[in-house]
């Protein structure tokens, strides 16, 4: 059915949890003997990892899809869709892949590829991942959300949390550490609500704390109602936990977050930002916030400037409202146009700037140390333990090493400093 020199191609959209999703994807095919290639027409097995996060990543599938329904009529190519797809997208996309499914079904591509599944393996985070770096990985210690923010197709798209057994995440942590992994990042869509058996995040957090070895801990992300006073006070241990936490924000107003179904208020976050800078001083802070979600007026959207003020964040990475079919705002009616969209995410911008400048003085003149992740023209870059980027002049061959920088410049977004 296939020809012998098994090749899939696997394009992956969206984020972190979609490229470890596809770490896992690329081990199981490796195991029924396929092999991946970096070119779509050689491929006779086509798996795309979805995001519905927004519409233009959708719509670049459906381009592409629409393209291999040609190949597909005269050869042997098969097409597979998962990751995040919507209910509204899945009876359309069925007209160009062979499959459309779940990622937590992902073991249908195994009778797709012509090969028998294990009735015993039926769950995907159980599997092995071909990891596609070898001193930073993900691990995946959960799937799904229960949240419903009211503009996210999460819960629609990966369903309801399922965390992954503690003591298979800690043996992974520990066989990446024995392998030389210098940096794990634990992956959940809100690692707060983990929760199996006797342990919750804080446990596991401290439990990986615990292990062995030369290698930082990082995770991913945090839902502002389960920030909890036991989670600050392990953060607080250090060890291999960097001093790093990423607290989406959304927005600064109360009715607005009402609106949002995000069960916290300004007031709450503010808090929590202060009771953990007062627990890690050194602590980086970044937050998600999305501008123009209907119903935001001036007055609103000026709540969420004072708010980023006073939180003096690190990095925010803004969105600016999309309806997402099937999701409660999406029958809002989005009433703030693309030009004051555009206007608003400049001004907050600006104030990120100014926070993200200020806190940045602290490391002139500091020696950080600093993971090598990439090498251009001559310049080394990497990141701190605290989660800001590093320039210096140095070789390739540092890339997967720590390094120790002096920093003699700064700037919102990176610092700039010599190799010690
Ligand atoms: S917490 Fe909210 S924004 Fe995050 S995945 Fe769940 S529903 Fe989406």
């Amino acid at each position: 059915m296939f020809p012998n020199d098994k090749k899939f191609y696997l394009w992956v959209l969206g984020c972190q949890m979609n490229e470890s999703d596809a770490e896992r994807i690329e081990a199981l095919l490796e195991f029924y003997g396929w092999s991946r290639t970096k070119s779509e027409q050689e491929a006779s097995l086509i798996v795309v990892v979805a995001c519905s996060v927004r519409q233009k990543a959708i719509d670049r599938v459906y381009g592409k899809a629409k393209e291999w329904r040609r190949r597909r009529k005269k050869s042997e190519l098969k097409t597979v869709l998962t990751g995040c797809v919507l209910d509204s997208d899945k009876e359309n996309m069925l007209r160009f892949f062979d499959l459309v499914i779940p990622v937590t079904e992902i073991f249908q591509l195994v009778g797709l590829i012509g090969g028998e599944a294990d009735p015993a393996q039926n769950d995907y985070l159980c599997l092995p991942a071909k990891y596609n770096c070898n001193f930073s990985a993900y691990v995946p210690i959960m799937n799904g959300c229960n949240n419903f923010c009211s503009y996210c197709a999460v819960p629609f798209t990966r369903g309801r949390e399922r965390s992954r057994p503690a003591q298979e995440v800690i043996d992974e942590c520990k066989k990446l550490i024995e392998g030389g992994c210098k940096e794990i990042i634990l992956l959940g869509q809100n690692v707060n609500s983990y929760h199996e058996g006797e342990y919750d995040f804080p446990k596991l957090l401290k439990e990986i704390n615990g292990l062995q070895g030369d290698f930082w801990i990082r995770f991913l992300t945090s839902h502002p109602k389960d920030l909890s006073s036991d989670l600050i006070e392990v953060m607080a241990e250090g060890g291999h936990i960097t001093p790093y936490l990423h607290l989406a924000l959304q927005s600064g107003d109360e009715k607005i977050l009402q609106s949002m179904n995000r069960k916290y208020g300004p007031e709450h976050f503010l808090s929590l930002i202060e009771k953990v800078r007062q627990a890690i001083p050194e602590i980086t802070i970044s937050t998600d916030i999305i501008v123009g979600y209907p119903g935001e007026g001036e007055e609103e959207f000026q709540h969420t400037a004072d708010l980023m003020r006073q939180a003096k964040f690190d990095m925010a990475y803004f969105g600016r409202f999309s309806p997402r079919p099937g999701t409660t705002a999406a029958k809002l009616d989005d009433n703030v146009n693309a030009e004051e969209k555009a206007r608003r995410e400049n001004f907050l911008n600006d104030i990120l700037i100014e926070t993200a400048t200020a806190n940045n003085q602290k490391y002139l003149g500091q020696n950080v140390e600093v993971l090598v992740d990439g090498w251009k023209k001559g310049l080394c870059y990497g990141k701190t333990a605290s989660f800001k980027i590093v320039a210096f002049v140095g070789e390739k061959s540092l890339i997967g090493q720590k390094v120790l920088v002096k920093i003699k410049e700064i700037g919102p977004w990176s610092l700039k400093g010599e190799k010690i």
